[in-house]
């Protein structure tokens, strides 16, 4: 049977070990943490990611533990409605549903449906080597581990990237994100609703995820690599957001500041090379793009599925690597270019231009479910 390494166990890693393990491949995930952790915050998967994980029989138990996004609002900062849009019509008319998972529940499902025997923790890829039947990957603890592909799934600062492109730094969207988990009810942000509020040179978003769970993020326009201030992150947020629609400042609250993430946005220009003879990028190492569609996970968990296709429709490994490239290439470009453009509109500062948003917004609510249906509508 041949082997396949993939470096890295997040959402790409695993979602490709699941797929080619189900298209007959050995696989081995190597991932750097010393464990799979109970870290990060919620996580939205669109029609089109749901459809891969049932497609890779690992819907059911995601599904089980996520809460269904049935509709999805905008509003002003002061929570004003612009727009109401029903995701639970359009998940039945496109045949799965939009859902809101915690990460590491996702990562574990995941991480069941591969076989956890599959997956070796503490290993932090350094290099690694290619030939014409395969390659090494080289571990900073000393191990060498050879497969006849190797798949780079290491996340944006991919090291594998960086030793298939050459070291480039990302780019930076302009804005850092705070996100954190709180268990509380408010009648404002029901299990089934999304909310989205958008300010001047921020926004925010709130996500029941299940179990009384409910996700939220902020987002502010600062220089990049901010630090928290001397009260942490949450005396920061309060500071900031403390008087927007109260359903957000109350998430803040209910959240343990040492449980608060902060994340300074980047993501990286497509690029059309991601292989390297039977070296592959995948997820972030390969098309990484600021969350502003929802879209990163989305399409890790998409690329992971058609590299294990691609491999089993092809004649050669080779074969199978380039026609994975080529044919992800301009949908994951397209969602990062349109993501960034998302980004730059969400971030507006000056007060025109955001009050002219907010109704365009209004206005545009239609012709935007139409384009949305069609971006999460595509089945690969
Ligand atoms: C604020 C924010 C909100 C987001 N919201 C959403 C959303 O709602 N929906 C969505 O679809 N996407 C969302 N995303 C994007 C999403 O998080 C990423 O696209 C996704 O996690 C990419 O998965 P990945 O497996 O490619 O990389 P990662 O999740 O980064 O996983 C990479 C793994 O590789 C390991 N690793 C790194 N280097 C090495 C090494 N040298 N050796 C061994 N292992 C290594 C890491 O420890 C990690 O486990 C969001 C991103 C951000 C920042």
């Amino acid at each position: 049977m041949p082997r396949a390494v993939v470096i890295g166990a997040g959402i790409g890693g695993l979602t490709a070990a699941i797929a080619l393990k189900q298209t007959g491949w050995d696989v081995s995930v190597c991932e750097r943490a010393p464990e799979l952790r109970e870290v990060g915050a919620g996580i939205t998967l669109w029609t089109n990611a749901v459809k891969v994980l049932r497609k890779l029989g690992a819907g059911e138990a995601v599904e089980a533990a996520a809460a269904p996004i049935k509709t999805s609002e905008v509003r002003s900062w002061r929570g004003k409605l612009l727009i109401r849009a029903d995701f639970g019509a359009l998940g039945q008319r496109l045949g799965a549903p939009c859902i809101g998972i915690h990460r590491a529940d996702l990562q574990a499902k995941l991480a069941d449906a591969l076989g956890r025997e599959h997956i070796q923790y503490g290993m932090t890829c350094v290099a690694y080597n290619r030939d014409g039947k395969g390659a090494n990957a080289l571990f900073a603890e000393g191990d060498d581990v050879r497969g006849q592909i190797l798949v780079g799934a290491d996340g944006i600062k991919s090291l594998v990237r960086n030793q298939l492109l050459g070291p480039e730094q990302p780019r930076y969207a302009g804005y850092t994100a705070w996100r954190g988990v709180a268990l509380i009810d408010r009648p404002e942000v029901p299990v089934g609703v999304t909310v989205l509020a958008m300010g001047r040179g921020s926004q925010v978003g709130m996500l029941p995820i299940g179990g009384g769970r409910t996700y939220w993020f902020a987002t502010q326009n600062v220089p990049p690599d901010g630090v928290a201030g001397p009260g942490g992150h949450k005396a920061d947020l309060l500071k900031l957001f403390g008087n927007w629609w109260p359903a957000f400042p109350a998430a803040v609250e209910a959240t343990p500041d040492a449980a608060i993430l902060r994340n300074d946005i980047i993501d990286r220009v497509p690029v059309r090379k991601w292989t390297d003879g039977r070296v592959a990028l995948l997820g972030d190492s390969a098309h990484p793009t600021t969350p502003n569609l929802g879209q990163g996970a989305c399409q890790a968990i998409e690329s992971g599925y058609v590299l294990a296709k691609c491999l089993k429709e092809a004649e050669t490994a080779e074969a199978g690597l380039s026609a994975y490239e080529q044919s992800r290439f301009d949908r994951t470009a397209q969602i990062t270019n349109e993501s960034w453009k998302v980004g730059k509109i969400l971030a507006y500062e000056n007060p025109l231009k955001c009050w002219f948003r907010d109704r365009m917004f209004g206005l545009l609510g239609g012709l935007s479910m139409r384009h949305t249906e069609k971006l999460i509508g595509v089945e690969v």
